[in-house]
């Protein structure tokens, strides 16, 4: 049986706050304003797994209203997301993932943040693009980061 999940979401940009792409720290001004850590890329596929094994969805599982997920490391939040999934038989077939950032460039961390996936899913069938907004919309206007995830499991 295979299922495929889609996940996508945005944060906004801030001064103060450190700017995670599934828990690798890009330099920039500014980062990703959230009760957690704000890591858009680690939630879009948190909701792309959840969504292909039809467990739930972040907001259900990590509510934005608990003390217990401040600053909560979205990675670790993964991690326990995808050993639920693989509790249900699951393995990955594969991720792909869309960044959206208008600055700063993304390619020359992209390996880390792949590998960083791949470690969180036990799989190598992880890949990471990057894409600015072409200067439209918040997005364009450097006031949010968007990610997109779609990932197929197997069993
Ligand atoms: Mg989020």
């Amino acid at each position: 049986m295979i299922r495929v999940g889609l996940g996508t979401d945005l944060h906004r940009l801030v001064e103060g706050r450190r700017l995670l792409l599934a828990g690798v720290e890009i330099p920039s001004g500014r980062g990703e304003d959230a009760h957690s850590d704000g890591d858009v890329l680690a939630h879009a596929v948190i909701d792309a797994v959840l969504g292909a094994a039809a467990l739930g969805d972040i907001g259900e599982f990590f509510p934005d209203t608990e003390a217990a997920y401040k600053n909560a490391d979205s990675m670790m939040l993964l991690s326990r997301c995808w050993k639920q999934v693989q509790k249900e038989g699951w393995h990955l077939g594969n991720l792909d993932c869309v960044i959206v950032l208008e600055t700063p460039k993304v390619l020359p961390y992209r390996e880390k943040i792949r590998a960083s996936l791949a470690r969180a899913l036990d799989s190598e069938a992880v890949f990471v693009k990057a894409k600015t907004a072409e200067g439209i919309g918040p997005l364009g206007e450097g006031a949010a980061i968007g990610a997109e995830a779609v990932c197929l499991l197997e069993k």
